[in-house]
């Protein structure tokens, strides 16, 4: 049994205790919070300016950072899509889940995040940005809607093959529809009775780089002073890029908005991140899916439940995607006993009341204490 079980152990023993003396099965979280889970596809961390980018490209995910935890160091265990969210929805390394490239099925076998929560009393919903993480891929396990439909003449890829697979109508779809099938499941769809777990994928940083042209100009971009043509092309290429991460950032506002309309922000927990980078010629490649630099791999992480945990903190110490489904589950009170997860659920961290300072300048405390793993 790993440390982190151990240390969990206690914990379940208590709840069980008052429960067996009080009558109540759910007695740590009587009310379980939502969870919306977003990935922005194709996002380096240094090109967020919640991570210190040096344009503004994603000023409502610094609001968010401000009312929660930020993850400087935050890492996806490969830079192809469908291999990462694997990791996501499982908390297993690629060489586990089999899911080696785009186009091979997430297997049966594994327990998904969306159906472990859907076990435990939860509405879940999906929508995704890319034929990618089309549900006929696996993903769809445990949700009860699965929005992965795309329209040809919305698309930005016109193909109609795609890694052996047929595409039958569109391969992918822009952020702003993205977000509006999203805001609309949460207004017309949830219950408004269960808790929901929402996951919404953004495609849009992926290349080609085609962003709406108000946010080209929102950043300000200033025209190429290279005279080598093909370094004015690159600048020219970066600028349009970070553009797409502001769309998807302005996109992913607009959900943060409708949780605050509706009253919600306080009961429910928000993560964002990414399922890779990019390369942006760092290592003479521009894309990603080959390499495992540091631009192909360090993502954004950011994560929210105000009053639970903290706000404006920032954690340095090294996050790994496999850690996500643990935390989560942990944060939760709904980590399996007999889960084997490699990664570490980092619930009690992300909750401690310790000073922000601390956890910044002694690291070590957050991984000691939470997974002294033997
Ligand atoms: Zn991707």
């Amino acid at each position: 049994m790993s440390g982190t079980h151990r240390i969990l152990a206690p914990v379940w023993s208590f709840s069980f205790f008052l429960s067996a003396v009080f009558g109540c099965s759910r007695f740590w979280l009587e009310d379980p919070p939502n969870i919306v889970l977003i990935t922005m596809d194709t996002t380096r961390a240094d090109h967020c300016s919640v991570h210190g980018y040096e344009r503004d490209t994603t000023p409502n995910l610094r609001r968010l950072a401000e009312q929660g935890t930020r993850f400087d160091s935050a890492y996806s265990p490969t830079s192809t899509t469908a291999s990462s969210h694997a990791t996501i929805f499982t908390g297993l390394y690629p060489l586990t889940h089999r899911v080696l490239k785009n186009g091979i099925r997430l297997s049966d076998d594994f327990a998904t995040l969306a159906e472990r929560l859907q076990g435990e009393g939860y509405q879940t919903a999906a929508v995704v940005g890319s034929f990618a993480m089309a549900g006929k891929f696996g993903f769809a396990q445990g949700f009860s809607s699965y929005d992965d439909r795309f329209l040809r003449d919305q698309s930005t890829f016109e193909v109609t093959q795609w890694q052996g697979h047929p595409v039958e109508e569109g391969f992918d779809r822009r952020a702003d529809s993205t977000s509006r099938h999203a805001i609309e499941w949460l207004r017309e769809k949830w219950d408004g009775q269960r808790p929901f777990f929402l996951f919404v994928h953004f495609f849009d940083p992926h290349f080609p780089y085609d962003p709406p042209e108000r946010f080209e100009t929102q950043l300000d971009l200033q025209p190429s002073e290279f005279e080598d043509a093909k370094q004015a092309r690159l600048h020219e290429k970066i600028a349009k890029y970070d553009a797409e991460i502001a769309f998807t950032d302005f996109e992913i506002g607009k959900i943060l908005d409708v949780l605050r309309e509706k009253d919600l922000e306080e009961h429910t927990i928000v993560i964002v991140t990414g399922d890779h980078g990019e390369g942006l010629m760092d290592h003479g490649y521009l894309m990603h899916a080959v390499h495992i630099y540091e631009e192909q791999v360090r993502v954004p992480f950011l994560i929210r439940w105000p009053g639970t945990i903290a706000a404006g903190r920032v954690i340095d110490a090294p996050l790994e995607m496999v850690d996500l489904a643990p935390t989560l589950l942990g944060l939760i009170d709904r980590l399996p006993h007999d889960a084997e997860f490699p990664g570490r659920n980092l619930a009690r961290c992300l909750r401690t009341k310790i000073r922000s300072r601390w956890i910044r300048t002694t690291r070590s405390f957050c991984i000691a204490n939470i997974s002294s793993r033997e």
